[in-house]
């Protein structure tokens, strides 16, 4: 009878982690909206489009005191926003006294006056004509274009951004947002310029003394990084592409760019922190997996980093600054690129908050209902 017993619970778990595989846990934008630390709710999460609006409103919005306008966008590729609650979970952490994240790029960027964090959603709506991958390349060509997939061109990885609809990014080094300003895109996968952004490190070179030169898949790091610094140096367009060999690289890179009087300092910054996803496809995403909670604090610690380095600017008090830490896609298992809740769902925190008009209506974690 005992042995029949556990037979039975062992199927029911087959069975259960057999489902989860497929179809993952229904419950789990629920459970991660029950956190309580989100000032929006699952109903009205962020579509990833809105947010390169946010950015573009931001840029184009009066100064305020006459105060220089900068921005730092930094990513978390493949950081699924359950794993926000280790180093937001602690109590106090909102005062400063929470003893597990001092050294939190997320949990410090709370502490500014008036910043929020907020659920946020990637890949389109499902079963809907915008409906894309939750894959790396078009969760970050939505963020920083402000269109989804279906309309900049970038439904899935391997596909090119239409110059049409340019970066966040670009569009501030040629002055779209009233003055040009000095700006930089830093990775360190290659399919971001030999791919999907390839139109704009064109769009860089056809403004330069630097003969064309065709980089792919096939090309070694060294071709692509030293063609894409030729192109930056020599373009009369004032946007840096930046191909790095890792997240310690991308760092010293970042720490670079807000270092004030520094060779490489920019205005508008775009940088993709890896370790999430790396150990997410190692091991695991998820809370359960310890290497993909170390990956996340590891890339949190040095976003931590980059905030004191912003903040202890000379000129800091003096600039207005919008923050924004934000993630591609979330994760399943050990992939990402489907349409369940685990990879859909991501998340926002911006140092002066996510205005209302930015949030969507009646998001069931699929679609919107509008
Ligand atoms: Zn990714």
């Amino acid at each position: 009878m005992k042995k029949k017993f556990i037979c039975f619970i062992l199927v029911v778990a087959v069975c259960a982690l057999a489902l989860t595989a497929c179809y993952g846990d229904k419950n789990y934008l629920k459970d991660v909206n029950a956190y309580g630390f989100w000032d929006n709710d699952a109903a009205t999460s962020v579509a990833q489009p809105s947010i390169g609006q946010y950015v573009r409103d931001f840029l184009s919005s009066p100064s305020v005191d006459n105060k220089p306008k900068k921005v730092a966008f930094i990513g978390y590729d493949g950081c699924r926003a359950d794993a926000l609650i280790n180093v937001l979970a602690t109590p106090g952490w909102e005062e400063g006294t929470g003893d597990t994240s001092p050294y939190s790029g997320i949990a410090e960027l709370l502490k500014t006056q008036g910043a929020g964090i907020y659920l946020a959603y990637a890949g389109g709506s499902k079963g809907g004509e915008n409906e894309q991958h939750t894959s790396t390349a078009p969760g970050w060509a939505a963020l920083t274009s402000g269109e989804w997939g279906i309309v900049n061109g970038v439904t899935d990885n391997g596909m090119y951004k239409s110059i049409d609809y340019k970066t966040f990014m670009l569009e501030a080094a040629i002055g779209e947002f009233g003055e040009k300003y000095r700006s930089a895109f830093a990775a360190s996968w290659q399919e971001h310029f030999v791919k999907t952004y390839l139109s704009e490190v064109e769009y860089l070179r056809e403004n330069s003394e630097v003969e064309k030169k065709e980089i792919n898949a096939d090309s070694s790091y060294e071709e692509v990084s030293a063609y894409l610094d030729a192109v930056s140096a020599s373009s009369t367009v004032d946007m840096d592409f930046k191909f790095v060999k890792d997240d310690a690289a991308l760092h010293e890179y970042l720490l670079s760019c807000v270092e004030e009087g520094g060779n490489n300092e920019r205005d508008v910054i775009f940088g993709i922190y890896e370790a999430t996803d790396h150990s997410g496809h190692d091991t695991g995403f998820g809370n359960d997996n310890y290497r993909y909670i170390k990956g996340f604090r590891d890339e949190d610690s040095r976003c931590y980093q980059l905030l004191r380095a912003i903040y202890s600017r000379p000129s800091f008090e003096n600039e207005d600054w919008l923050i924004i830490i934000t993630a591609d896609h979330g994760g399943i298992q050990t992939w990402h690129g489907g349409q369940t809740l685990e990879e859909r769902t991501t998340w926002i925190v911006c140092n002066k908050g996510v205005p209302e008009k930015y949030f969507s209506s009646g998001y069931d974690g699929y679609a919107v209902s509008e």
